[in-house]
């Protein structure tokens, strides 16, 4: 059993840095957690306390029962792929992966029968022969994916362990690392700064900021129900779209006015939305949730707005449009058959039982 449980964690570097502010985050057994947020919210850090590699300025870290703050990395039964592969050059690839487990005094057949089974999971078989530098980024990381799985710990850390790579290959790899999870059944933590990895590969993700998490939950949660306005934004592509303005109350029913355009709340949001008579708000909406008014069958006054389109980008199967209510922008993704004219106005049609509303002062969700 490997769960992991980080209770009140922080990093203060010396220097006075607060990489991680009070992390409180509970993995569950076989779990893959991904780690996501923008470049220097702690993510890494957290890792790292968690690998052993940096020292905890706070709070307690256990694997399993064990509580390891004390623990010294290679006594933690962790192994952690990072983004730099970190392989030696002049050994070989069987080197490379089986080098660990020599350390460790494992008996030679044992040895290589792991290294084969993982080169033979990975696919890098007939490479065990050849060293670093004749492989490809894609080969590579996947020798520095053998060398932790032929150690069979409790628990992996990758940290951006496919931002080196090509954009084709990430995806491929990103299959493989799926695939591989399945296979492995054990506990993962995982660090990126992309959100698709997260949301293709999380059971569930954890988003960061200035070195607090924001919130954590399963991928579709946290894309439906964000917690605050960071969450929203961070997650999604193209991103979610804010739209500043007010409520206001027309006989029974809200309204979100933002000067230019106005639409109706669905009467779900009715009670949250109260105290927000009369004040301001921001009002968001994924791209996926905005129509072409040509296309939709059914629509009302209530939730179509008039925008200019001021940028149409066609990507074959789905075309994004850059719009302007003549005061805010927004982004809306249909489909391939719209192409509708730039600069010209257009209906739009907004599914309003998926829009979001934020405070704008806490910047928390309205709910
Ligand atoms: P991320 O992985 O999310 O990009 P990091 O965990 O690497 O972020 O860094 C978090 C913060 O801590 C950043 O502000 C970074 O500059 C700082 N930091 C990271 N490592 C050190 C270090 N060794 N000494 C001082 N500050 C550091």
């Amino acid at each position: 059993m490997a769960q992991i449980s980080l209770k009140d964690v922080s990093k203060i570097y010396k220097g006075g840095v607060k990489a991680v502010d009070a992390a409180n985050l509970e993995i569950k057994n076989k779990e893959f957690m991904v780690l996501v947020g923008p470049s220097g919210c702690g993510k890494s850090t957290t890792l790292r306390m968690v690998a052993g590699l940096e020292d905890i300025s706070d709070g307690q870290i256990h694997i399993g029962d064990r509580l390891v703050n004390d623990v010294p990395a290679k006594d933690r039964d962790i192994a952690m792929v990072f983004q730099n592969y970190a392989l030696y050059p002049h050994m070989t690839v069987y080197e490379n992966m089986s080098f660990g487990l020599k350390l460790r005094k494992y008996p030679k057949e044992e040895i290589e029968k792991r290294v084969n089974e993982a080169a033979e999971i990975l696919g890098i078989k007939r490479m065990l022969k050849r060293r670093p530098k004749q492989l490809s980024g894609g080969e590579r990381q996947r020798v520095a994916l053998g060398r932790a799985i032929v150690r069979k710990p409790k628990v992996f850390l990758f940290d951006e362990p496919l931002s080196n790579l090509d954009a084709k290959l990430r995806v491929q790899m990103r299959t493989e690392i799926h695939k591989l999870r399945l296979r492995l059944q054990t506990t993962f933590i995982y660090v990126t700064h992309d959100q698709t990895e997260a949301l293709t590969l999380g059971d569930r993700i954890c988003v960061m900021k200035d070195g607090k998490i924001q919130q954590c939950a399963d991928p579709m949660t946290i894309y439906d129900y964000p917690t605050n306005k960071f969450v929203a934004s961070f997650i999604g592509s193209p991103p979610i779209s804010f739209l500043e303005g007010r409520i206001i109350k027309k006989g029974q029913k809200y309204y979100f006015d933002e000067g230019k355009i106005s639409v109706k709340l669905v009467e779900e949001m009715y009670k949250a939305i109260k105290p927000y008579e009369g004040k301001e708000v921001i009002f968001a909406i994924r791209p996926e949730d905005i129509y072409d008014k040509l296309f939709v069958s059914e629509s009302s006054p209530d939730n179509t707005i008039r925008a200019a389109c001021e940028v149409v980008e066609p990507l074959g199967s789905e075309v994004y449009l850059y719009l302007n209510t003549g005061k805010q922008t927004f982004i809306a993704r249909v489909g391939a058959h719209n192409r509708p004219e730039v600069n010209r106005d257009m209906d739009l049609v907004f599914d309003m039982s998926k829009v979001h509303f934020f405070d704008p002062k806490t910047e928390q969700r309205i709910s």
